[in-house]
């Protein structure tokens, strides 16, 4: 074959394969239109008996060299390509969503900026115990220039005969210290019920990682017109995460915060494993402040610097920590809660590494 010819047949080729380009996407915008009459009409998109009508002519009419099976396959992709299409029209951009608002939000509680310029330390006991234990913790708060305290009445335990927590009266000893130190307080809450009335105790309510999917505690959140931190659940990908931030967003609360707490994995010798990724993921999908939370990620004392390090690396928006005045008596999460001492040096070493910057801190 001639130099010419080979070039001619290249041609030849060319110009078919740009006619076959304008007419698949011809094609496409006919469906794309037939779509939003289907649509209109509210009738499914997907119709198999006249799909099998379109392939059953196409073979009828096929006169080779391709066999009918490889028609088949080259037109059920062109079929399958159409149909995606319209998925993708279809596809509702979420409220949480970048797409939806490129700024960040950012959540400012008792003048305390969530998701803002500074990273923030959520610290405080695993279990509000007494008013004495707590007290302990934010007057440490107050001298280290820390705005916000986090504490548990409502404990969501592995084993119901574990402390279950104090209920309303850890609530009201959250709000007292919340008032006379002048620290933004978090607490989770577990059932619908209790939502309302704890707006009037705490300035955060915390819907903890159990309760992820709890779909109508979700939606009763998203009723609200309260600061919501809500956790990633053990076993949920992100994806789901995001979903379940959404359902608070759908029901008009855009008060929402992430907090990615670590997921279960084969691993053992940590008790969670800590997503690092999902941060950065997190944040490039989401316009929500992120957090992450190193101790029940990691369930060593000893990681919960360097985690505390890596999750402000990698851009969150803050550190949960939990800290107790005596934690070998705690009656929860004894293992891996910091005393005070151990609190402070961890604190002085964070600032130390440069991540954690001061301008939060308001007596330093
Ligand atoms: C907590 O923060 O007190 C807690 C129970 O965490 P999680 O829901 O992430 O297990
Ligand atoms: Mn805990």
């Amino acid at each position: 074959m001639s130099h010419d010819k080979v070039e001619s047949l290249r041609k030849q080729l060319d110009e078919i394969n740009l006619q076959l380009l304008e007419l698949i996407n011809k094609r496409a915008t006919i469906v794309q239109e037939l779509g939003g009459e289907k649509s209109k009409q509210g009738v499914n998109k997907f119709d198999p008996e006249r799909e099998r009508q379109m392939l059953n002519l196409i073979v009828e009419n096929n006169k080779g060299p391709f066999k009918d099976d490889a028609i088949r396959h080259l037109f059920k992709q062109i079929f399958k390509a159409s149909l995606d299409l319209q998925k993708d029209d279809g596809k509702k951009v979420l409220l949480v969503s970048r797409k939806k608002q490129a700024e960040d939000t950012v959540l400012t509680i008792k003048g305390v900026e969530f998701g803002g310029k500074a990273p923030i330390l959520i610290a405080g006991p695993c279990s509000v115990e007494s008013y004495e234990q707590v007290r302990a913790v934010a007057e440490n708060h107050v001298k280290q220039g820390l705005r916000v305290l986090r504490g548990g009445a409502y404990k969501p335990r592995t084993s119901p005969y574990d402390f279950q927590g104090l209920g309303v009266e850890g609530l009201e000893i959250l709000k007292r210290i919340g008032e006379e130190f002048n620290l933004v307080t978090i607490s989770e809450i577990v059932t619908p019920a209790d939502l309302e009335l704890a707006t009037q105790y705490i300035d955060v309510i915390q819907i903890g990682a159990r309760n992820m999917q709890n779909f109508e505690l979700l939606k009763a959140a998203g009723r609200l017109n309260h600061p919501i931190l809500l956790k990633r659940g053990l076993s949920a990908t992100i994806e789901e995460f995001i979903y379940a931030a959404e359902y608070i967003l759908s029901e008009g609360n855009q008060q929402v915060m992430l907090c990615e707490r670590g997921i279960r994995t084969y691993e053992k010798a940590t008790r969670n494993t800590l997503d690092i990724s999902a941060v950065p993921i997190l944040k490039q999908e989401t316009h929500l402040p992120v957090f992450v939370d190193v101790t029940h990620s990691t369930g060593r004392r000893d990681l919960l610097l360097p985690t505390s390090k890596a999750g402000l690396a990698v851009g969150s928006d803050g550190i949960m920590v939990e800290v107790h005045p005596d934690p070998d008596v705690a009656l929860s999460d004894a293992k891996q809660q910091l005393d005070i001492p151990s609190f402070n040096k961890y604190l002085e070493e964070l600032i130390a590494s440069g991540l954690y910057k001061s301008e939060q801190l308001i007596s330093r």
